[in-house]
C-alpha cells in the first residue's frame, strides 16, 4: 500500500507542485519535496543529507527548504538552508512540523504537505520577497527514491 509510487496520487502530486509554484511566486526562496521509502537514520540528519545530495544548497541567498518524508517510517523532516535558518526563530520549524503532523496523523498526507509548504513559504515571503529577475533555481517536481 505505502509504496513510493502510490503514496500520493498523480493528482495529489500535481497539487503539491502547484502549491510550490504558487509559493515561489511570492518569494525568492525555493521549496522542494522528496519522498523516500524508508531510512534507518535519524529523520533530521537524513533530511539534511538529502538536502545536500539534491544540491539544494545551490541557491544564491541560501534559502532553499526541503520537506523530506520517509513513508514506511511515517516520519518527515524539514530542513532549511543557512540563509533562512538565520532569519526565522527556532520555533518556526516546529510550528511547520506541527501543522504537517496534525494532517499526517489522520492520513491526509497531501494536505499535510501542502500546509507545510504554505507555512514555510510564509516565512520565506517575509524574509526573502520575490524579485523581478527571480529564477526557478530548484525544480518544483516531487523527487523520489534513494539519493
Ligand atoms: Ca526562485
Ligand atoms: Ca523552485
Amino acid at each position: 500500500m505505502n509504496s513510493l509510487e502510490n503514496f500520493l496520487t498523480t493528482d495529489e502530486e500535481q497539487e503539491i507542485v502547484s502549491a510550490i509554484r504558487m509559493a515561489e511566486k511570492n518569494t525568492s526562496g525555493e521549496i522542494r519535496v522528496h519522498l523516500e521509502r524508508s531510512t534507518s537514520e535519524a529523520i533530521d540528519s537524513r533530511a539534511k543529507y538529502v538536502f545536500h545530495a539534491l544540491k539544494m544548497d545551490n541557491t544564491k541567498l541560501e534559502n532553499g527548504v526541503l520537506i523530506y518524508i520517509a513513508i514506511e517510517n511515517k516520519k518527515f523532516g524539514i530542513y532549511g538552508d543557512k540563509g533562512i535558518d538565520r532569519k526565522v526563530d527556532s520555533n518556526f520549524w516546529n510550528k511547520t512540523r506541527d501543522v504537517m503532523q496534525k494532517h499526517f496523523e489522520t492520513g491526509a498526507f497531501k494536505t499535510g504537505i501542502v500546509e507545510g509548504i504554505k507555512s514555510a513559504s510564509g516565512a520565506l515571503e517575509k524574509f526573502f520577497p520575490w524579485e523581478t529577475n527571480d529564477k526557478d533555481e530548484l525544480s518544483n517536481e516531487v523527487s523520489k527514491g534513494e539519493v
